[in-house]
């Protein structure tokens, strides 16, 4: 039996958010979850299991500002949709994520969009120092 791939609901801003990733966020069941989502991707980085999505999305369902207006989160997946090139419904791999990742965020749309973000110096540090793909982190 061929077991079905995890699909994994992503808003856009969090392919982003995800390359930072070191275990940071806004509380233990919040960072746990974004750790077994960035595993799983990590170890299955060519299955196409991400799906974008408008909203809350898996790292949300633990986050305990859920119940919240994120109105800059939503401000950050505007932006990111279309900086990404990305749809909504879309599915595609972590490879793939990645690589409009690289390609597509230089410095000006990364402090353009995440500049308002709470972590961007964090972010902004990292990005910094940061010299491989994350699948080689
Ligand atoms: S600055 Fe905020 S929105 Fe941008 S990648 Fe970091 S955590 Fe995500």
């Amino acid at each position: 039996m061929v077991l079905q791939p995890e699909l994994i609901p992503l808003r856009p801003h969090h392919l982003v958010c995800l390359q930072y990733f070191v275990g940071n966020g806004y509380s233990t069941g919040f960072t746990a979850n974004t750790t077994r989502v960035l595993t799983y991707l990590k170890q299955h980085p060519t299955l196409a299991c991400i799906q974008i999505v408008q909203g809350a999305d898996t790292l949300c369902q633990s986050c305990p500002n859920m119940h919240t207006q994120c109105e800059t989160a939503q401000q950050h997946d505007q932006g990111y949709l279309q900086a990404l090139h990305l749809t909504i419904g879309q599915q595609l791999s972590f490879q793939e994520a990645i690589e409009r990742f690289q390609r597509y965020v230089n410095d000006t749309v990364f402090h353009t969009i995440c500049g308002t973000c709470p972590w961007y110096d964090l972010c902004s540090s990292l990005r910094q120092k940061r010299t491989l793909d994350i699948l080689d982190t």
